[in-house]
């Protein structure tokens, strides 16, 4: 029996198809220059470089990495279409572009992951999970991300992380960043490209956390953010025009537009962690409804959680919840407090 001929399927034309199907390129054929003088290179399942035709020595390097959580599927999407645009010469490239399509068995199963959460695998605790499915996934995008900033410029603001999600629970600010803690002044550039991204809130962690973008942040020096860009739905339903701000802000960044007198920007609305609820036990209670918007505002004096003699009470005048989820384990984050810090935040960026 002659082997089955597989049915050519362009990487290009549809990287998510492509990755789906567990395509891999031949040895031989894992690199290549696109009609519009483009080159790329296949790194790794759902990993793709593609870097302009000549670059000079301090270009900018941009990783954008989507589907860390496998059933968050606009953004997904959105970036297959973007390497499409990019190799057919539809959208300009004007620096080195790492793209990652992050827990494709998740994408492939339609679930957010198998076993734990890719997100909080990074910064090497994956070695303390090994049995998990995830676990050789987040050290294999890892050593992508480590690979691509070798090779990158440290001019400040060359190194780029977006990594952009969808989110469930409704949220005050459909859309919005979350920054990595690095004990660094943060950049100017990236609360202005949020803002032409149409996020109106960002978060400040003020602790080292695990997901992505605290690594490229961390191990790389990137300047990094996690994107929260609206609701999901399966493959294809997704109404991606919700999503177009933040896709055109990522196309204007690659294409090196970003930024040019753009004069009525709306900078994003900052808040900064203060302080987490603590699952302790079985007896927990979260005072508040299931489906409480994120960023919803406490004021002082009001009790959102017990468990045995723990209460958290709010003590700023007023207080945000964000992420709250109370079937957590015991020991674990049942969700995060913020104040709004953004006159003192933007009057000290770099
Ligand atoms: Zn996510």
């Amino acid at each position: 029996m002659p082997m089955p001929t597989p049915i050519p399927m362009p990487m290009l034309d549809d990287f998510l198809a492509y990755t789906l199907a567990g395509m891999r390129p031949a040895a031989n054929d894992a690199q290549g220059v696109c009609a519009s003088g483009v080159r790329w290179s296949w790194v790794d399942d759902g990993v793709l470089a593609m870097e302009p035709a000549a670059s000079e020595a301090d270009v900018r390097s941009v990783m954008v990495s989507a589907g860390i959580h496998g059933d968050e599927t606009a953004p997904i999407e959105l970036l297959s279409l973007l390497v499409r645009d990019i190799a057919q010469g539809n959208a300009a490239l004007t620096c080195r572009l790492l793209v990652i399509l992050g827990n494709v068995d998740a994408m492939r199963d339609a679930c957010r992951y198998r076993d734990d959460d890719l997100n909080r695998l990074f910064s090497g605790r994956h070695q303390q999970l090994p049995a998990s499915h995830e676990a050789p996934r987040a050290a294999a995008l890892e050593q992508a991300a480590l690979q691509f900033f070798a090779r990158a410029s440290t001019a400040p603001g060359a190194r780029w992380h977006i990594d952009m999600h969808t989110a469930i629970r409704a949220s005050v600010f459909e859309r919005f960043a979350l920054l990595p803690h690095t004990g660094k002044p943060f950049s100017r550039a990236m609360f202005e490209w949020l803002g032409d991204a149409h996020i109106s809130a960002v978060l400040l962690h003020t602790t080292q956390g695990n997901t992505y973008s605290h690594f490229t942040a961390h191990a790389c020096g990137a300047d990094a953010c996690t994107l929260e860009l609206g609701k999901v739905r399966p493959f294809g339903e997704n109404d991606l025009t919700r999503f177009a701000g933040a896709d055109l802000a990522v196309r204007q960044l690659l294409a090196g537009t970003h930024g040019n007198a753009d004069t009525d920007r709306n900078m994003p609305r900052v808040f900064t962690v203060i302080d987490q609820i603590t699952k302790h036990s079985d007896a927990f209670e979260l005072l508040l409804a299931a489906d409480v918007p994120n960023f919803t505002s406490f004021a002082k004096d009001t009790l959102l959680a017990r468990d045995g003699a723990y209460r958290y009470t709010v003590r700023h005048h007023e207080e945000r919840i964000v992420f709250p989820n109370a079937t957590v384990k015991p020991g674990l984050r049942a969700g995060l407090l913020v104040i709004e810090t953004t006159a003192d935040t933007l009057s000290k960026l770099v």
